[in-house]
């Protein structure tokens, strides 16, 4: 129960770092490295070389893109040309994250995903207060 109060969460500009062009992974990343968690990155020995891995709290973190991973929200469109292509390959990359997300819960990882468009600071801030109930 001890220091709850001492662990506030150090926050961000997130502005500034949206117009800087960053990846959404590198900002979830910065975030976290500067709240002091260490994590490990795209591990290929896990189903889908999570973004974001962090053994001492057994959870994985998936950073999606909106588009590449089909998120039901207003950045994802289908595509107006080559409309089979896409519909194939976005829906293979759907059930390939299930695939991935199952196999992990079943090794006992706690599987989190974060979604490209969600990505600002009461998200992350959120996301950290998970993170420290796995522990
Ligand atoms: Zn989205």
């Amino acid at each position: 129960m001890a220091d709850n109060h001492s662990k506030e969460v150090r926050s961000m500009n997130m502005s500034h770092i949206r117009s800087e062009n960053t990846k959404p992974e590198v900002i979830v990343r910065s975030f976290l490295h500067r709240n002091g968690f260490r994590f490990r990155k795209n591990d290929k020995r896990y189903p889908g070389k999570p973004d974001i891995l962090l053994p001492k709290y057994k959870t994985a973190i998936y950073i999606n893109g909106c588009f590449w991973h089909m998120h039901n929200c207003k950045n994802f469109v289908w595509p107006k040309s080559n409309t089979d292509y896409w519909i194939n390959k976005l829906k293979n990359n759907k059930n390939r994250d299930k695939k991935y997300y199952k196999q992990m819960k079943k090794s006992g990882w706690n599987v989190m995903i974060i979604w490209e468009c969600q990505i600002n600071e009461r998200r992350l801030v959120k996301l950290i207060k998970e993170l420290r109930m796995n522990r």
